[in-house]
């Protein structure tokens, strides 16, 4: 059932403490933690702990999860000093797009320069 916490799904492990992760900030409804495998000097992902496959049925099921997940990449960005400079949040959404874990995720990149279109 949507939000409800998934056995085979990594990032909910994560929220139960199950998988290690180095938390950065962690709010009533959200998790964020360095991302495993960075892409730049800053490469956070920030999750909700309800568990949903990807934004677009987060944002569907739950509109005020979704903005908080948006409100945590904001605060991110300001921890990791990279508000200044400029920063990317992305919502990989799909395999297509290069979504591998089906729990929705935000990542916030900054800290080098960032190309566009991303590859
Ligand atoms: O958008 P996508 O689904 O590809 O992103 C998943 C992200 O989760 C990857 O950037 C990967 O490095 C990260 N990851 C992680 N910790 C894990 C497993 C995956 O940070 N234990």
């Amino acid at each position: 059932m949507a939000g409800e916490p998934e056995a085979d799904c990594l990032f909910c492990k994560i929220v139960a403490g199950e998988v290690p992760a180095t938390v950065v900030r962690e709010t009533a409804t959200t998790v964020a933690f360095q991302d495993i495998n960075p892409q730049a000097p800053c490469h956070v992902l920030i999750i909700p702990k309800a568990h949903h496959r990807d934004a677009a049925a987060l944002v569907a099921a739950d509109p005020a999860l979704a903005a908080d997940v948006l409100r945590e990449a904001g605060h991110v960005a300001a921890d990791q000093k990279v508000d200044g400079s400029g920063y990317r949040v992305v919502f990989n959404t799909g395999t297509g797009a290069g979504q591998t874990v089906f729990h929705a995720h935000a990542h916030v990149l900054g800290g080098r320069g960032l190309e566009w279109p991303p590859g």
